[in-house]
C-alpha cells in the first residue's frame, strides 16, 4: 500500500486506529508522526528521552507520548480526510534528526545510503538495479545458474526476475529455505532480530516474536518464493555437482545430479553461489564414532523419528546450535550430558523471548513509515554500535583476557550475569567462563543456558572425549552410557563451495586456488580467473559483531547485478575481477582482521583456518561493507567478448 492509502485504510476505523496507537511502540509512532506533519519539535521534546534503539532504552514520559499518540491520529485522520499526497522522503536534515532520535546517537552521514536501502519508504526497493537505456534485447539471450534457494538464492531468483534477466535455480533439497529448511532440531530460532533478519524489499508486519523460530522463518521464505513466482525456476532435488568455464564458449557448463542419479548439464552465461557455508554437517573425528549402536546425528539433519523423551543423551558442542537444543530437550530426557570443548560467552537478551503485540502488528501493516522505522532502529541497534569496542588496543595491558576498556567493561558484566545465575554452583561458575575476549567465538543469546546447565538430569562435562563406544561417551577416562548423541559440532564452513567442483579459466579449481580451508574473492563475490562468478556469503563476509546475513547477501546481489548489466548492455561476455584489485583487496581485510576480537591468539572458532587466518567473517561494520558494494568498482574489472549472435538456449529458465 501506498502511504496514501495506509492513512485511508487506518482512518476507516477510528476505534481500532486509537487503540492500536494507543499501544504500538512510541519510537517508530513518534517518526511516522514527523513524517506525516514535517514538524520538528516532537523531536526536540523526546530527543533527552531515547538513549538507544532497543525499545526498553526509552523512557519518554507518559504525558508526552499521550501527546504523540493523539497527535498521530489526528494527523492520520486529517491526512486521510483531505487526500494531499504524502511526502515519502523527509528534507536529509529532518532526516538526518530523525534517525538521530530514533537511534539515540547522532549518525554519520555514511548511514544514508543504509537507510534508504533499508527503509523502503513507499514501498520503493532502492537497491533494484535499473537498465540505463531500458532492458536491452540481448538480455534474452543471458541465463543465470543460481545454485541453491535459501536465503540468498530465493532473493537472487527475485531479483533476477525483476530485472527480466532469464536463471534457473538449482536447489538439492525438496523445497526453498536452504539452512531453514534442513534444520529442525528443536530450540530453532533465530538470534538476530527478524524484522532486520529478513529481506528490505519484502517487509513481514506479521512477525510474531523479536527472535521468530525456524518454522516461522521458513514460512517467511516460502512465502516471498510464492509471492514472486520463483519456484517454476527451481529444478528441486537437484544438486549441482560441478561447473567448468568453456573459455572457448564464453559459458559455464554446469553438471548437476537429480535425487534419481541422473546427471544433467545446463549451459549458461553466469552462476551466482547462494550455496552458503552453513550445510555441510561437520562429524567429529572421535575414535570410535562407528560403533555407536544408538541414534546419533548432527544437529543439521536432526532424525525426525528420535523421540528424546526418557532418553540418555549425549549433546557433543554448545555452539549456536548446541545452545538451543538442550534447553529444549532437557525438560524431556531421563539424562543429558552436555560435552563442551571450550566455552562460550553468553548474553541475555530482553526480548529474546518477547512476543510482538498485535498494536505493533497493526502499526506496522497500517502506519505509514512505522514498518521502515521499526527496521531501521532494529538494524542499528543489532549492528554496528559495537564495531569498535570489538579491536584490540595495543597499549591494553589485559590483553589475554579482553581487548580494551569497553570489551573489558562487558566481560566483567557478562561475569556479574553469570555468576548471578550460578552462584549456587561454584563447580559450573568455572567451566562457564571463558577465559577468551567477549565475541572472540560467536555471542549467543542466553536461552535458558545456565538454568538448563543446573538441572538435576543435566551434567556439563569438559573433559576431553577419549572416545566412542557402542552405548556410551567416554571422556576423561569416565563412562558416561547413553542411548542417542546429538553433534552439535558445526559445519565445512570454511571448505566453501565443497563438495562443488568449480573449475574456471585454464581448469584452475576453487580448491586448487584456496587449498583445503583459505578462501579468498575480491569483496567477498568475485575471483580472478572464475569470470561471471558471483559468490553470496562467500569469503570474509560473515557477520560476527552484530547484523544479519540477509543485509549481506542483498549488497552483494545488487553488486552482481550491477556487474551483469555492465556486461549485458555492453554485449560483451563476461566480467571477471583483476587480480590486483582481489589481492589489494584481501590485503585490507587481513590487515583490519590483525586488530579484530577474532584473531585473538586464545580463540578457536570455525572463523579461523587451520594456519590461523580469519577466513569467515568480515572485518568491517555493515555500513562500511554496503558503501563498498552500493556501486560496481567497474574499473577493477575486465569486461570481454561479443556474444552479439551467439544466442544460447535458455530452455532450462
Ligand atoms: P559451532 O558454533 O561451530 O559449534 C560447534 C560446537 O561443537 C562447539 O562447541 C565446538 O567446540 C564443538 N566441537 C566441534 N568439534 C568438536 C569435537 N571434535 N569435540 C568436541 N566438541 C567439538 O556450530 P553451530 O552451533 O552449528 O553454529 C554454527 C553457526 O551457525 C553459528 O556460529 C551461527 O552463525 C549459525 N547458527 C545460528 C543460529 C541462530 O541464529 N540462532 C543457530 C544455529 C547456528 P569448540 O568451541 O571448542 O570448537
Amino acid at each position: 500500500m501506498t502511504p496514501g492509502e495506509m492513512v485511508r485504510e487506518a482512518a476507516r476505523d477510528g476505534k481500532a486506529l486509537r487503540q492500536m496507537v494507543g499501544d504500538a511502540e512510541i519510537v517508530p509512532l513518534l517518526m511516522s508522526l514527523v513524517q506525516l506533519t514535517g514538524r520538528r519539535e516532537y523531536l526536540d521534546l523526546a530527543r533527552p528521552y531515547i538513549a538507544g534503539a532497543w525499545h526498553y532504552l526509552q523512557t519518554i514520559p507518559k504525558d508526552l507520548q499521550r501527546r504523540i499518540r493523539t497527535d498521530l491520529v489526528a494527523a492520520i485522520e486529517s491526512a486521510a480526510d483531505d487526500g494531499r499526497a504524502i511526502v515519502d522522503q523527509p528534507a536529509p536534515e529532518l532526516l538526518d534528526d530523525m534517525i538521530e532520535v530514533a537511534v539515540g546517537r547522532r549518525l554519520t552521514d555514511e548511514y544514508r545510503g543504509v537507510f534508504r536501502d533499508e527503509t523502503n519508504f513507499g514501498g520503493v526497493d532502492n537497491r533494484r538495479v535499473q537498465w540505463r537505456h531500458g532492458r536491452p534485447k540481448q538480455a534474452d539471450d543471458f541465463l543465470v545458474v543460481v545454485i541453491g534457494a535459501g536465503f540468498s538464492g530465493v532473493a537472487a531468483a527475485i531479483k533476477l526476475k525483476e530485472a527480466g534477466i532469464p536463471f534457473v535455480v538449482v536447489e538439492k533439497n525438496p523445497d526453498v529455505g536452504g539452512t531453514w529448511f534442513e534444520n529442525t532440531y528443536p530450540g530453532l530460532g533465530v538470534d538476530t532480530p527478524c524484522h532486520f533478519y529478513s529481506y528490505a524489499f519484502e517487509p513481514n508486519a506479521e512477525w510474531s516474536s523479536y527472535f521468530a523460530e525456524g518454522s516461522e522463518i521458513l514460512a517467511y521464505i516460502r512465502k516471498c518464493a510464492d509471492k514472486h513466482g520463483i519456484r517454476q525456476h527451481i529444478r528441486f532435488n537437484e544438486e549441482l555437482v560441478s561447473a567448468h568455464f568453456d573459455e572457448a564458449a564464453n559459458r559455464w557448463v554446469v553438471r548437476t545430479r537429480g535425487k534419481d542419479g541422473a546427471d544433467h548439464e545446463i549451459v549458461c552465461n553466469a552462476l551466482f553461489s547462494g550455496a552458503g557455508i552453513l550445510n555441510r554437517p561437520m562429524l567429529p573425528n572421535i575414535p570410535g564414532r562407528d560403533s555407536f549402536r544408538g541414534p546419533a546425528f548432527h544437529s543439521a539433519a536432526w532424525d525426525k523419528g528420535f523421540d528424546p523423551a526418557g532418553k540418555r543423551v549425549a549433546q557433543i558442542g554448545v555452539g549456536a546450535s548446541g545452545i538451543q537444543i538442550a534447553p529444549t530437550i532437557a525438560p524431556v530426557v531421563d539424562q543429558l550430558y552436555i560435552f563442551q570443548r571450550s566455552p562460550h560467552w553468553v548474553i541475555k537478551h530482553p526480548l529474546y523471548h518477547e512476543n510482538v503485540s498485535s498494536a505493533v502488528r497493526w502499526a506496522m501493516a497500517n502506519i505509514p513509515f512505522y514498518a521502515s522505522w521499526f527496521r531501521f532502529r532494529l538494524f542499528y541497534a543489532a549492528s554496528d554500535g559495537f564495531h569498535a569496542t570489538l579491536k584490540m588496543d595495543p597499549d591494553w595491558k589485559h590483553k589475554a583476557e579482553s581487548l580494551n576498556e569497553a570489551n573489558h567493561k562487558m566481560r566483567q558484566e557478562l561475569i556479574a550475569a553469570i555468576s548471578l545465575e550460578l552462584a549456587d554452583r561454584p563447580d559450573l561458575l568455572a567451566k562457564a567462563i571463558p577465559s577468551y575476549p567477549p565475541f572472540g567465538k560467536r555471542m549467543l543469546r542466553d536461552n535458558n543456558w545456565f538454568r538448563t546447565l543446573k538441572r538435576d538430569n543435566v551434567e556439563l562435562v569438559t573433559e576431553d572425549i577419549d572416545r566412542i563406544e557402542a552405548d556410551a561417551v567416554v571422556a576423561g577416562g569416565k563412562r558416561y552410557p547413553v542411548d542417542a548423541i546429538v553433534y552439535a559440532t558445526g559445519f565445512h564452513a570454511s571448505r566453501m563451495l565443497w563438495p562443488m567442483d568449480i573449475r574456471g579459466r585454464g581448469g584452475v579449481s576453487l580448491r586448487d586456488l584456496w587449498g583445503d580451508d583459505d578462501p579468498r574473492a575480491h569483496l567477498g563475490i568475485t575471483v580472478p580467473g572464475f569470470p561471471n562468478l558471483f559468490l553470496f556469503y562467500g569469503p570474509n563476509t560473515n557477520l560476527a559483531h552484530g547484523g544479519s546475513a540477509v543485509f549481506h547477501s542483498e549488497c552483494q546481489l545488487r553488486y552482481a547485478i550491477l556487474a551483469l548489466r555492465e556486461v549485458i548492455e555492453a554485449g560483451a561476455s563476461t566480467i571477471e575481477v583483476k587480480k590486483e584489485p582481489f589481492e589489494a583487496y584481501n590485503e585490507r581485510v587481513d590487515e583490519a582482521m590483525r586488530s579484530m576480537v577474532w584473531s585473538h591468539g586464545g580463540v578457536t572458532s570455525w572463523y579461523k583456518n587451520k594456519k590461523g587466518r580469519v577466513t569467515m567473517n568480515s572485518p568491517w561494520r555493515l555500513v562500511d561493507y554496503r558503501n563498498m558494494t552500493a556501486e560496481l568498482d567497474v574499473e577493477n574489472y575486465r569486461i570481454d567478448g561479443s556474444d552479439a549472435g551467439k544466442a544460447i538456449s535458455n530452455e532450462a529458465a
